[in-house]
């Protein structure tokens, strides 16, 4: 694993749980909204956290968190991140994993082997609009597979997209409805402008306001069980 960063604790990156994340270094999308190229890309990456420093801060959170988000960057590029999490299942903690849906295979695997508990996967467009927001091109099947896999398990796990005006339309929403169609949980973020962004362009992007996320929200709960707004 090559782990770029670490935030001891967090009260809102694992649902209703006191959490520990653990940020994995390198990513195989661009999206243009990013703001963390550090973890993105190679040329801004910093000398990787050593494993074991990872394990010896865990052995002492032990009794003060719930849980560990492995987030990114995009986790699942990492082939031992299934050996990863079960050493820290084998802790007790519970393991949620933020992904982008490209390797429906290993997500498939972590839940077949009972090694994650929660998983919350990027919608960034209608699937024939990814590219547009990724700049990459995107194995599609792969993204609409593990979305299969997730609404046909019983873990938990929920979809979310970044609200970038200037990106996605209403209809563009509607199309994500249809794609998530009777999912469990769906969670709008609006976009925030930061220096840090890949696409420097959207620095001055207006964030949508209130009005415009709750459009959105009334959008998607014709589509989704539950939609909630993210800060
Ligand atoms: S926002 Fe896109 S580029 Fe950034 S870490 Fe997530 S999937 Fe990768």
């Amino acid at each position: 694993m090559r782990i770029g960063g670490i935030q001891k604790t967090s009260l809102i990156d694992y649902p209703e749980k006191i959490s520990a994340i653990i940020f994995t270094q390198g990513c195989n999308f661009r999206c243009r909204y990013c703001y963390n190229s550090k973890l993105v890309l190679p040329e801004l990456f910093e000398e990787p956290i050593d494993e074991k420093e990872i394990f010896s801060f865990l052995e002492k959170r032990k009794g003060k968190i719930d849980g560990v988000v492995i987030s990114g960057g995009e986790p699942t590029i990492h082939k031992d991140l299934p050996f990863f999490v079960k050493k820290i299942k084998e802790m007790g903690f519970l393991v949620k994993i933020d992904t982008n849906g490209t390797n429906a295979k290993m997500i498939e695997e972590l839940i077949n082997k009972n090694l994650v508990d929660y998983i919350a996967m990027d919608i960034k467009a209608p699937i024939e609009k990814y590219e547009k927001i990724t700049q990459v091109s995107v194995d599609k099947n792969n993204i609409l597979k593990t979305i299969e896999i997730l609404m046909n398990s019983s873990l938990e796990y929920e979809f979310r997209t970044t609200y970038v005006k200037s990106l996605l339309s209403f209809d563009d929403f509607r199309k994500m409805g249809k794609m998530i169609k009777n999912a469990k949980l769906y969670a709008i973020q609006a976009f925030l402008p930061t220096k840090t962004l890949i696409d420097k362009s959207l620095q001055n992007e207006e964030r949508p306001n209130i009005e415009e996320m709750n459009k959105v929200a009334e959008i998607m709960r014709r589509y989704v069980k539950k939609c909630i707004i993210r800060e």
